[in-house]
């Protein structure tokens, strides 16, 4: 499940955005704003793109990030466990967001 959706976030982040190759972050991008002789209309289309994806990617990848971390945890068995109090996070709460770090009562936390 987890890996499913780590797979749809980053296919997600490579249709939105691109991977800066110094850092490894993703940030947002236009598809073919680089590179290009376009009309103006072409422009104010690609500019207004951008501003969609900057705060998609950014949105996209915070939640990868939480996804990511998710992941290494289960690796370490201790994935559904609150980061805040140490106990077990309920089931029903893992369903609905796999990625959980708290349960929740500590949801505003962490
Ligand atoms: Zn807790």
């Amino acid at each position: 499940m987890l890996e499913t959706e780590k797979q749809t976030l980053e296919d997600e982040l490579a249709s939105h955005g691109r991977v800066q190759s110094e850092t490894g972050d993703w940030q947002g991008a236009s598809q073919g704003f680089e590179g290009q002789e376009s009309d103006p209309n072409d422009v104010a289309d690609q500019i207004e793109e951008l501003a969609t994806n900057v705060p998609l990617v950014e949105e996209l990848e915070d939640r990868h990030v939480d996804v990511t971390e998710a992941l290494e945890k289960m690796e370490e068995g201790v994935y559904g466990i609150c980061e805040a109090c140490n106990e077990p996070i309920p089931l029903e709460r893992l369903k609905a967001n796999p990625a959980a770090r708290t349960c929740i009562q500590h949801a505003d936390e962490v």
